[in-house]
């Protein structure tokens, strides 16, 4: 079943969508669609509001990121409990994952956005008459379009990184979890963010849309690959900058000296947290021969101690989309035929009316089944025996995403040395996924999974056009480059390119 239905209305009304629990299967109420109208609108109150915005400076907007965080901080539950609502994810998760890196990533910007956006002078090897001031000024309306997997962080962590650096924001939420969206506008207005600088439109692809097309200066954009090409193209058309954060199926590697312990209770936290709805959870595992069995043992028992569940204590939760559902029982089915053994799991948990699908782990997978290649966004574990760990990186890199990936040995070094031969954005020895809530850290991906780096120092700069100032210091009535053209002046230079470039002087220069 969908839990995002469209409800039939009268004609010249506006559309309205059906939401249903996708734990319990409750009626979860109705969302009005916000139409083209509607985006155009909130992008012209954004962008009245930002030349005020912009003049503020840090000092003031650093405080209502501050006083986001406090709130959060002083409150939890009250953001938990509706996150938890419309995605059924466990209350523990979403507090770490949602409320707590939300919080950091408040705190982080506020205390230092100041000096990573701030004006400063570079010093320049060649035009010695002349200063280089670099600056970096807002772009001025940012469209922001999540998801629904980490409906409140992906939409909160965004919208602070482009209002701390001056711009005036446009969300777009998903469809499927509007409420986390609205939480967020809720949070901006109790920390005082003025009217009109942070605008919310509620809706579907059409309305994510309108917002490509209502004249913002940015697009922020975090979903799948299909709809990322789609928003690159309208962006290309109306050359309007964005950046795509996209899907992945990260690969994990376990080397013969690993701590097999660690590494078993990683993969199952990395691919079965948030029931594998992770665009960095861990997709695939390459283990070597020498170890696989005692891995893979360890990898089944920590799965069997899981509990999924509708409410109290539990582990793992229900798939958040009936159609993500579909293509994790499609993903298992197709590897079952083509071979693979099911140790755990395997099928819809039949103990629940909602989207619950039994935490899996496959063996004996190749990489010819869609488990392999395609992202599953579900909660399943495929293992695969290789060689050693040159073939486990051939297998790695021999797919069209390139995300997140983790590697697990002993030695830090040859698990650096490792990361590095992976083609992905980012990569993370002897842990997995951490990568998003290291704020420092820059996130994104390679090939499919995406376009630009979102998060830390990156992340602000993307919000921003970096700007070159050049201030000539001498004056004087002419520069040698100006004109007149003149034969004498072709023989000073050809003489300057010689002496200078030409000998260990411009090596020095440079
Ligand atoms: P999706 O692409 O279906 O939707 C994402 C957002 O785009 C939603 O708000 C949706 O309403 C909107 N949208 C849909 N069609 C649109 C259109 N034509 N124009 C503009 N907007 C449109 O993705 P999803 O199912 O919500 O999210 C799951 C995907 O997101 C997975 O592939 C996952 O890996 C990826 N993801 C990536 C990251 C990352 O940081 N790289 C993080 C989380 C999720």
């Amino acid at each position: 079943m969908a839990l995002v239905e469209r409800v039939e209305g009268t004609p010249g009304a506006r559309r309205r969508l059906r939401l249903t629990s996708p734990a319990t299967l409750a009626p979860l109420g109705e969302l009005e669609i916000d139409d083209a109208s509607a985006v155009r609108d909130a992008v012209d109150r954004a962008r009245k509001a930002q030349t005020d915005w912009k003049e503020a400076g840090f000092a003031q907007r650093s405080y209502h990121l501050e006083r986001a965080a406090r709130l959060l901080a002083v409150n939890p539950d009250a953001f938990v409990e509706r996150i938890v609502v419309e995605t059924g994810k466990p209350a523990t998760e979403a507090l770490v994952t949602e409320i707590l890196t939300a919080a950091d990533a408040l705190q982080f910007y506020a205390k230092r956005a100041r000096h990573i956006l701030a004006d400063r002078t570079v010093p320049v090897h060649l035009f010695k008459t002349k200063k280089l001031r670099v600056v970096h000024r807002p772009v001025g309306v940012v469209g922001i379009i999540t998801p629904w997997n980490f409906p409140f962080l992906l939409a909160l962590n965004p919208c602070a990184q482009a209002l701390v650096a001056g711009n005036a924001v446009v969300l777009k939420p998903s469809e499927v979890t509007p409420d986390s969206g609205r939480l967020v506008a809720e949070l901006w207005k109790e920390a005082g963010v003025p009217e009109g600088v942070f605008q919310i439109v509620q809706g579907d692809g059409e309305t994510g849309g309108a917002l490509l097309e209502a004249g913002v200066d940015k697009i922020h954009f975090t979903g799948s690959v299909a709809t990322g090409r789609r928003v690159a193209e309208i962006c290309g058309r109306n050359l309007v900058p964005c950046t795509l954060e996209l899907g992945g199926k990260d690969p994990m590697i376990v080397c013969e000296d690993a701590d097999l312990e660690r590494a078993a209770r990683g993969a199952v936290y990395g691919a079965f947290s948030n029931a594998g709805q992770v665009c960095i959870s861990t997709e695939r595992v390459y283990v070597v021969d020498a170890v696989a069995d005692a891995f893979t043992r360890r990898v089944v028992e920590e799965t069997a101690l899981l509990r999924q569940g509708d409410r109290g204590e539990f582990e793992v939760g229900p798939m958040i989309r009936a159609e993500q559902l579909a293509i994790v029982e499609q993903h298992v089915r197709d590897a079952v035929a083509k071979g693979a053994r099911v140790l755990a799991g395997g099928r819809r948990n039949p103990d629940y009316a909602g989207l619950f699908f039994e935490p899996t782990v496959l063996d004996d997978v190749t990489h010819d089944m869609q488990i392999m290649r395609e992202e599953t966004f579900g909660p399943v574990l495929p293992i695969m025996r290789v060689r050693d760990e040159d073939e486990a990186v051939a297998f790695a890199n021999d797919s069209a995403y390139g995300l997140n990936a983790n590697v697990w040995t002993r030695s830090r070094r040859r698990g650096t040395a490792i990361a590095k031969r992976i083609d992905s954005g980012c990569a993370v020895v002897n842990d997995c996924m951490i990568t998003y809530g290291v704020t420092e850290a820059p996130f994104g991906g390679v090939k499919q999974s995406g376009i630009g780096r979102v998060n830390g120092e990156q992340g602000l700069l993307g919000m921003c056009h970096t700007r070159s100032i050049l201030i000539d210091r001498l004056g004087g009535r002419s520069e040698p480059a100006w004109y007149p053209y003149t034969a004498r002046k072709a023989a000073w230079m050809r003489r300057a390119l010689r002496t200078v470039w030409g000998t260990s002087l411009g090596r020095w220069l440079a």
